[in-house]
Formats: structure tokens, C-alpha cells, sequence
């Protein structure tokens, strides 16, 4: 070994990671998203880095609003464009890939607690166990013809249209998510321009939201204590975020003697 090479560049990404700087850890490019890149436009690029040990900490002990908690995670991803134009689910999907790649191998930890027992259970899953609905259209946005002098512009919900609706309570309103998923109007005429609608364009704008929706498809867990089909949803920050917390991220030990393996033991 060189000594005048920095300790960290002959050290495994895991090593890296419990460093925490950033600084040496790998940017990984994306080549293949539920949005198929689409709303980026031509020669879009995107990468991401595994999370530093610093960053697991911050996640594990600071009582993070949900919003804060999807910035943090929006901080390892790079982008040719503005990084919070990011479709939401694009960002889900990420933010997986994110952490797979802190802790190595190819799987994540899911809790859940039991909808029948209560039992908290963990499950294990890699990507290829994770279905996402592609998009199911060429080209963005989508125009949607109100009147013979009014269109609307649709895309995909972006990150930063999503944490717009989280903050002010309006996600469970429907209006409010499609009119934050207009692009050529300011959100409020958006959002009057939607409510007013009558008709048959109501059931196009319903289309037009399925054909851009590129969810992540439940996944089935059985609850080890009671038996129990669970059906969850993983689409949340929480499943971003709180595997790394306590009990779920020490899924086995992964301890060795010897300094081929020990570094493994950094982050558990
Ligand atoms: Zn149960």
C-alpha cells in the first residue's frame, strides 16, 4: 500500500460509509426508472451515493419531520436538472436503491406491524420482489382539452409538488394532487380551473391520472406469529427511512475476525 494514498480509497464503499464523508463514495448511474425518464427530457442523467454512516445516525436519533426526512434523502441523488423535479415515484425508487446500496447485498429490511396481532415482523426483500407500474404514454406532459380556448398540461407528480402537498395537509385531497400535477398553470387556477369541471372531462382527467400513476405494487407479507396476510404498502417515507432503525438494520451478524471481513461491523 502507498502511503501516500488516503486510507479510504483502498477501503470497501461499507468502510467509506462509516467514515462519512461523502466525499469518496461511489455515484451510481441510473439508466432505468418507472417514469422510463421520460418527464427529463433528452440526455437526462442521474446518479446517486450509497448513505454515510453520519447520515444513518442523523436518520436513526433526530425526530424528522416527514418532509425533512425525504429531503435527506433527495441529498445523495444528483441530476441534470433540478433534482426535486423528480417524478415522485422515481424518487421512491431511488431512495430504495439508495439503501440497498449503504449495506451492500441486494436486499432491505421491511417492518410491519401486524394489522391482526400487532406483532412487529420483519421481511426482507431485494428490487426484482418490488413491482412498479411503468408509465403507459410516449411523451409528456399530457394535453388534456377543456374547451376549444383552454388545455391543460399534465406530468407526473414531481418530489417537489409532492413535499408542496404534504406540507400544507392537501394529499388526500384530489383536486389539489391534480392540480399539482399541472404544468402550464399556476397551482391555485389550476386547482379552480379542476373544481369547476363537469362532464365527461372529469372521467378524461381520471384516465389521464391512471395513465401517469407509477405506483408501487402492495406487497404481501405473512405475519410470523399469527399467520395473518398483510397487505403493504411501500410507497411511504417510512420505508425509506426506518429500516435504519435499531433492531431492523442488525439483521444478522455479519462480524468477522480478521480485517477482510470486520468492516462489516461499522454499520451494525
Ligand atoms: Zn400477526
Amino acid at each position: 500500500m502507498n502511503i501516500d494514498s488516503p486510507i479510504e480509497d483502498s477501503l470497501p464503499t461499507e468502510v467509506k460509509s462509516a467514515v462519512g464523508s461523502s466525499v469518496h463514495l461511489p455515484e451510481i448511474d441510473i439508466t432505468e426508472l418507472p417514469s422510463k425518464l421520460l418527464p427529463y427530457g433528452e440526455g437526462a442523467k442521474i446518479t446517486y451515493r450509497p448513505y454515510t454512516y453520519g447520515e444513518l445516525l442523523q436518520f436513526n436519533q433526530s425526530k424528522l419531520s416527514k418532509s425533512d426526512q425525504f429531503k435527506r434523502v433527495l441529498s445523495g441523488i444528483n441530476t441534470s436538472f433540478p433534482v426535486d423535479d423528480l417524478s415522485y415515484f422515481d424518487f421512491i425508487y431511488i431512495g430504495l436503491l439508495r439503501k440497498i446500496s449503504t449495506f451492500g447485498g441486494d436486499k432491505f429490511t421491511l417492518t410491519f406491524g401486524c394489522s391482526e396481532c400487532g406483532k412487529s415482523n420483519n421481511t426482507y426483500l431485494g428490487l426484482t420482489d418490488l413491482e412498479f407500474q411503468d408509465i403507459e404514454i410516449p411523451s409528456l406532459p399530457v394535453i388534456l382539452d377543456v374547451d376549444d380556448n383552454t388545455h391543460i398540461e399534465i406530468s407526473t407528480l414531481t418530489i417537489k409538488n409532492y413535499l408542496f402537498l404534504l406540507d400544507n395537509d392537501l394529499l388526500t385531497d384530489k383536486t389539489a394532487v391534480y392540480a399539482a400535477s399541472v404544468t402550464n398553470m399556476e397551482f391555485n387556477a389550476a386547482k379552480d380551473l379542476i373544481s369547476s369541471l363537469t362532464g365527461d372531462i372529469i372521467q378524461d382527467l381520471e384516465s389521464v391520472d391512471a395513465m401517469l400513476y407509477l405506483g408501487i405494487k402492495p406487497i404481501d407479507c405473512t405475519c410470523s406469529s399469527c399467520d395473518a396476510k398483510n397487505s403493504i404498502s411501500i410507497d411511504e417515507p417510512g420505508v425509506l427511512v426506518s429500516p435504519f432503525r435499531g433492531s431492523s438494520v442488525a439483521t444478522r451478524s455479519r462480524i468477522r475476525f480478521g480485517w477482510s471481513r470486520c468492516y462489516q461491523s461499522f454499520l451494525y
